[in-house]
C-alpha cells in the first residue's frame, strides 16, 4: 500500500468518503484544543494540517510560558503533544493543505492538494504565518513551473532541475517527494537553520539529488513563458542564478491565512477574520479560532481556549441545545 506523506492511501479513502461533524482546518494550538473539546463531545473530528513547523507555534524555538508545561519545551513538542491529546479521544489528523473550500452549503466541502473532505461543520484554525507578497515572477509563472504541491506536480518534472523554496517540514516533505522525479532539487531555505525535527533535516542533507542553500534571500523567478530558473543571494554576498524549470514555493509571512476561503467571508482591512461570542462567523456552522482572527492576543495558551470555547459552542449549536455543556472528567 502506497505511503502519501505518512498517510496511509487506505486512510486517505476513509478520509475523503467519510461526512465528518467537524473538520478543523490547522492544527496548531487553536485548532489541535478544539480537537481536543470536538472529540471529547463524541464528535466525528477530521483535522487537515499541513505541517508540524507550518505555524507559529511550531516554529517556536522554546516556550516557557504555557501553563502547566513548567520545564522549557519546543514548541513542536508541545504541539505534539496537544495532537496526541486529540488523537486519544478519536480525533483524526491529516497531512494535508487546504486549497479551497465550499462552505455555503449545509455539507462543507474542503478541497486539499490531496483530496476533499466532508464536513457539516467546519473550525478555521489556520494561523497567521500566510505570505504578504509574492516573489518577483510568481504570479505570471503559476502553473508554468511555479508550483505549491509536489504530489500534484511533480511528475511533471521527471529528470528536470526543480527548485523548492521554505524551511519547515512542508517544505522538507515536498522536497523529499519531489526527488523521486527530479534529478535535482535544489531547496533554499531562506533561514540560516531549518525549522523541522532533526530526523527530516537529516534525510534532506543526506540524499545525493539535494542541493541545500541556506540563509537565501530569493528575489525573483524566471522565464518568459515557463520557469527558466531564479534569482537569490546569500546574505552579504552577490547575487546567483540557478538554472531550473519549476519552482515549488513553501515560504512564510505575517498574514492571517484566508487564501482558501476564496471571498466566502469577509476579511478586515489586515486580511483577518472576525468572529461572534461563540467563535461562528457570518456563515452559520463556520467557526474561526486563534492567530487568524481580529482583536485576538498572539499568545498559544490564548490560541487554544478560544478553540475550546468554538467547541464547545459548535457541539451546542449542532446538537440543538440552547446552552454549552462544559466538559467534566470522563
Ligand atoms: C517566533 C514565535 C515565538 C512565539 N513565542 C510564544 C511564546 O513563547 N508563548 C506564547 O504563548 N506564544 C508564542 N507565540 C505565539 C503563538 O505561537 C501563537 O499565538 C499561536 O501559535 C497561534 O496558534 P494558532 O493555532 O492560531 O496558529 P498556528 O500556531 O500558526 O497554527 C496554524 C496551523 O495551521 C496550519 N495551516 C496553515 N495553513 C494551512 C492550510 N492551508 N492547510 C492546512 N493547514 C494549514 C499550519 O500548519 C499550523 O499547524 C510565538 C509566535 C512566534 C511566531
Amino acid at each position: 500500500m502506497e505511503i502519501l506523506n505518512g498517510v496511509k492511501e487506505q486512510d486517505m479513502v476513509e478520509n475523503q468518503t467519510a461526512l465528518y461533524d467537524v473538520i478543523i482546518i490547522g492544527g496548531g494550538p487553536a485548532g489541535a484544543t478544539a480537537a481536543i473539546y470536538t472529540a471529547r463531545a463524541g464528535l466525528n473530528t477530521l483535522v487537515v494540517d499541513k505541517g508540524l513547523t507550518a505555524g507559529a507555534l511550531g516554529i517556536t524555538g522554546k516556550i516557557a510560558n504555557y501553563p502547566g508545561v513548567s520545564e522549557p519545551i519546543s514548541g513542536a513538542d508541545l504541539l505534539e503533544q496537544m495532537r496526541r491529546q486529540a488523537e486519544s479521544f478519536g480525533a483524526k489528523f491529516v497531512f494535508d493543505r487546504v486549497v479551497g473550500a465550499d462552505l455555503t452549503s449545509p455539507e462543507k466541502i474542503i478541497f486539499a492538494n490531496q483530496g476533499t473532505y466532508s464536513g457539516r461543520t467546519v473550525i478555521i484554525a489556520t494561523g497567521s504565518m500566510g505570505r504578504g507578497s509574492r516573489i518577483k515572477g510568481e504570479d505570471r509563472l503559476l502553473g508554468k513551473g511555479v508550483s505549491y504541491c509536489a504530489t500534484c506536480d511533480g511528475a511533471f518534472f521527471r529528470d528536470k532541475e526543480v527548485i523548492v523554496a521554505g524551511s519547515t517540514d512542508e517544505a522538507i516533505e515536498e522536497a523529499l517527494f519531489l526527488t523521486r522525479f527530479a534529478s535535482r532539487v535544489h531547496f533554499l531555505s531562506p533561514t540560516p537553520e531549518l525549522k523541522a525535527p532533526r530526523k527530516m533535516i537529516d534525510e534532506l542533507e543526506k540524499n545525493i539529488r539535494v542541493n541545500l542553500v541556506k540563509g537565501v534571500s530569493l528575489s525573483e523567478i524566471l522565464g518568459e513563458n515557463k520557469v527558466e530558473g531564479a534569482r537569490f543571494a546569500k546574505r552579504g554576498m552577490p547575487e546567483e542564478i540557478i538554472q531550473a524549470t519549476g519552482a515549488f514555493i513553501y515560504l512564510q509571512g505575517g498574514k492571517p491565512v484566508t487564501d482558501f476561503l476564496m471571498g466566502q467571508l469577509a476579511l478586515s482591512e489586515s486580511g483577518c477574520l472576525s468572529v461572534d461570542a461563540e467563535f461562528q462567523t457570518a456563515i452559520p456552522g463556520v467557526y474561526a479560532v486563534g492567530d487568524v482572527l481580529c482583536d485576538h492576543i498572539k499568545q498559544a495558551v490564548v490560541a487554544a481556549s478560544e478553540g475550546a470555547v468554538a467547541a464547545i459552542a459548535l457541539e451546542k449549536n449542532l446538537r440543538g441545545r440552547s446552552k454549552m455543556t462544559v466538559d467534566w472528567a470522563k
